[in-house]
């Protein structure tokens, strides 16, 4: 039976898994508006998450077919997989930040031996070693059946009030974890009455116990020098600054005091820059600084894919810190390194 949360004035949380990976599962949030229920995010695409949304909605009083929108946070698979299906059921709009809904139709047009292309040319330029390198030479490029992201068909427009009959949610933007992942601010009085301005539905950007992904915006038809991690500090202090009575995010559980959950998240990434600057005293290539980088466990045991991850959160500090001028590439250096200033 899938897990139900009321938390009160109209909105519940169903925990839809996602497969194998340690996560769990997403918090799909239906909050009633006068004209039926909306969701925020969907969940992972895969049949037994379906089902677990469909039995979930179900035990609220409600079905698939009912839905009157779909609001996403942002375009990552365990928030936007099921949109489509929800979609069919219902006919509900999909309503989603121009950013991250231009990364969707990248996604749908971009061939898979051309992303695989360019990731081996960017991680060969962050001086990856070949042994890293090589099964990408020789991969057989495919894409993955079922999880092609669906087109979303409204716009969510930063600081204006979303559509919702009845309801007074209001979309504040907050790139960094993706360019246009937005949190939704509910406006109207905590139903316990605690004290702050109204609810924050947060998506990945402030969650109660992880740090969120923070690497850089990968685009292949892209080359705009991007500072996600200066974007994702800024949006921290954004919402900091909403003072949300209470945080409902999209992993893990809902929490009070986003005031000092955003003041542990600046404290976090600023020492990981001063860390680094302590490591750039020698010249190291952006690879070679994630090898040095603390992680959750020691590098040799860093599985293969996360070390492309953390490769481009390497990246994401780097750049914030020539951004800040704290750190700057060595001239003429190939594959690059930085130097501390
Ligand atoms: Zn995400
Ligand atoms: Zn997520």
């Amino acid at each position: 039976m899938t897990q139900v949360y009321d938390h009160g004035g109209g909105v519940r949380s169903l925990k839809v898994p996602i497969p194998d990976n340690p996560l769990g599962h997403t918090l799909v949030y239906v909050v009633d508006t006068d004209r039926g229920p909306v969701l925020i995010d969907t969940g992972w695409d895969d049949p037994a998450s379906w089902d677990t949304l469909a039995e979930g909605l179900t035990a609220c009083g409600t079905s698939p077919a009912e839905i009157h929108g779909v609001v996403i946070t942002h375009h990552h698979p365990d928030h936007h997989g099921l949109s489509g299906r929800v979609r069919e059921a219902s006919g509900a709009w999909i309503a989603m930040h121009e950013a991250d809904g231009a990364i969707v139709r990248r996604t749908r047009s971009t061939r898979p031996e051309r992303w695989l292309t360019y990731m081996t040319a960017k991680l060969e330029a962050a001086g990856a070693p070949e042994e890293h390198l090589a099964p990408m030479r020789t991969a057989w490029p495919r894409s993955v059946p079922g999880l092609a992201p669906v087109l979303p068909d409204r716009e969510i427009v930063p600081g204006e009030l979303l559509a919702l009959p009845g309801r007074r949610l209001r979309a504040i933007w907050t790139p960094g974890h993706t360019p246009g992942h937005v949190c939704l601010h509910l406006e109207e009085e905590h139903p316990a009455r605690l004290p702050g301005h109204g609810r924050l539905f947060s998506g990945d950007h402030l969650l109660p116990e992880i740090t969120p992904h923070i690497g850089l915006y990968e685009d292949p038809d892209d080359t705009t020098v991007t500072d996600p991690l200066g974007d994702y500090l800024d949006s921290l202090e954004r919402v900091g600054r909403l003072a949300p009575a209470e945080v409902l995010p999209a992993h893990q559980h809902a929490f009070t005091d986003a005031a000092s959950r955003v003041r542990e998240l600046l404290t976090h990434h600023e020492d990981r820059l001063t860390g680094l600057l302590a490591l750039l005293a020698e010249p190291l290539t952006p690879w070679q600084l994630a090898e040095r980088m603390e992680w959750n466990r020691p590098w040799a045991q860093i599985p293969y894919g996360s070390r492309n991850i953390a490769v481009s959160e390497a990246e994401a500090h780097l750049r914030r810190l020539v951004k800040l001028g704290r750190a700057e590439a060595v001239a003429g250096s190939e594959p690059v390194t930085y130097l501390v200033v």
